[in-house]
């Protein structure tokens, strides 16, 4: 074997898209490459060994902003034990200001941006000679109908128990400035019929939970009405065996024909992923991001409560210009559509992202190690940050968790973030911990915090324990049947 694609996965139940195209797209070296996966956290010993058990003269390394810093430990050992071995990166992180990065200094090669045609090519170059001059090699962007699809490379194993990554098109032709996706040009879409061909092999091998990381699904109505089709009569021929689909979406652009093919899907079905971002119009035109506020509102709170999809919603604090009062009137105008999650994000500078050109006048100050989280700007000292930070954490324990539909509510009254903040200071001050708190004590904690606010004991209790006992999910829940739902927590 000659060639070993890698990388270091968030979580197990991640299966790599990227390395499965590469590997799909090897052409006549596909037979000598192989593909092994690791997790963040492992050991970095163990990581090399395995590797180098495969006996490889290339390694092509993904690589992203989660896993940057632990793969570079790996490179380092790797080139240390084995300096033979011929160390390729590719990926998003190493795509933009590729030559400031320790990890870049480690490796031998560097593919930048697309790289199913590049990355073959320079692994023929590296195995048969002439040996490549250059360091850093410009991924070729080729015609999408030219490459390989990669689904086949999922494996059994992965279709039983991983999250199957598909997509119908590649690119965004927006060019929201703290988004990498706004350096493409546009978004360009996969032959449909193939791709829909290949859905059908996945589902007749028992896929049943398909996320789509196109970053726009609802583009082109045409296509998102004829991939919709394909689950609805996969949802309709076998009910008792249903099909789960997850999409991207922007919110300002639903029209009646995709309203009508949305409002078909059962519960449990469907989820949307759709990022408002900001709610504020002078943040959204310093960012560049294109929005009708009024035209997505309307459309979140028809999907609310005219269909069953399960909404997860992005925010994001830190902003250029965002104020947290702002910020506060965005989050209460979002809580007040009923979205299923509100997922609130902190930004992050993503290296190559346009944003950078606003770090003087806003005074953006950025952690330097990855994710490159803000820390401060102008509208926003770094303690405040820090509350914000904590307050994303304990949403996601008590808000998205979904554990405390009865109480939240209660929590939240009529001033959602500026309750929810208090109620975040007070936890943060009273627990000194954002990770870790076990759901008993958590339970505890908010009965405990109701009755500073006022209420009885008993009461606070009791409402927890409505929860506790699972009485009752918030009005607009739609849960997924309990075996997507665990796949979709995994
Ligand atoms: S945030 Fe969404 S719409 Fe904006 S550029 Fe990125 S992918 Fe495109």
């Amino acid at each position: 074997m000659s060639i070993l694609l890698t990388t270091l996965n968030a979580r197990y139940t991640h299966a790599s898209l990227g390395l499965r195209y590469l590997l799909a797209n090897m052409g006549a070296l596909q037979e000598q490459t192989r593909l092994q996966e690791f997790v963040i956290g492992a050991k970095t010993t163990e990581i090399v060994e395995r590797i180098l058990a495969h006996a490889p003269k290339v390694v092509g390394f993904g690589i992203y902003i989660w896993n940057v810093e632990e793969t570079a430990r790996v490179v380092a050992m790797l080139k240390r034990v084995a300096p033979q071995v011929a160390v390729v990166l590719g990926g998003p992180e190493v795509s933009h200001e590729t030559n400031e990065q320790e990890i870049v200094r480690l490796a031998d090669y560097v593919v930048t941006g697309w790289g199913e045609v590049t990355f073959p090519k320079l692994c023929g170059e590296i195995l048969n000679g002439p040996k490549p001059l250059m360091k850093v090699h410009a991924g070729v962007q080729p015609p999408l109908n030219d490459l390989a699809l990669p689904y086949s490379l999922y494996s059994d194993d992965d279709i039983k128990n991983r999250t199957l990554y598909v997509e119908a098109s590649r690119g965004c032709p927006f060019k929201c400035e703290f988004c990498l996706s706004a350096l493409d040009k546009t978004a360009w879409p996969f032959a449909l019929e193939n791709f829909l061909a290949e859905m059908e092999s996945l589902y007749q091998r028992g896929a049943r939970l398909f996320k789509f990381v196109d970053r726009t699904f609802n583009l082109n109505i045409k296509t998102s009405l004829k991939i919709m089709q394909f689950f609805l009569d996969k949802l309709e021929a076998n009910p008792d065996d249903p099909v789960y689909a997850h999409f991207e979406l922007v919110p300002d652009h639903l029209p009646d024909a995709l309203k009508e093919g949305i409002s078909k899907f059962p519960p449990g079905a469907l989820q949307f992923e759709i990022g408002i971002q900001s709610f504020n119009p002078a943040v959204q035109t310093l960012v560049s991001r294109k929005q009708d506020n009024h035209k997505a509102a309307d459309n979140i709170r028809w999907l609310t409560t005219q269909s069953h999809a399960h909404m997860h919603v992005d925010l994001i604090a830190g902003l250029p210009g965002e104020t947290v009062q702002s910020f506060a009137e965005g989050f209460n105008k979002l809580w007040a559509l009923e979205p299923h999650e509100i997922q609130f994000g902190i930004l992050k500078r993503l290296r190559g992202t346009p944003i950078i050109r606003h770090t003087q006048e806003f005074g953006m100050v950025y952690d330097p190690y990855p994710p490159y989280t803000i820390l401060a700007n102008r509208d926003i000292d770094f303690p405040t940050m820090q509350r914000l930070v904590r307050f994303a954490r304990y949403w996601d324990l008590v808000a998205n968790s979904g554990r405390f539909g009865n109480t939240l509510p209660v929590l939240l009254d009529d001033a959602p973030f500026q309750r929810f903040m208090a109620f975040s200071d007070w936890l943060y001050a009273n627990t000194d911990a954002t990770h870790r708190i076990a759901l008993e004590r958590l339970v505890a904690m908010v009965a405990r915090y109701l009755q500073t606010q006022g209420m009885d004991k008993a009461d606070a209790e009791a409402l927890l324990a409505s929860d506790y006992a699972g009485a009752k999910p918030k009005p607009a829940e739609t849960p997924a049947p309990k075996r997507q739902a665990r796949r979709l927590a995994a």
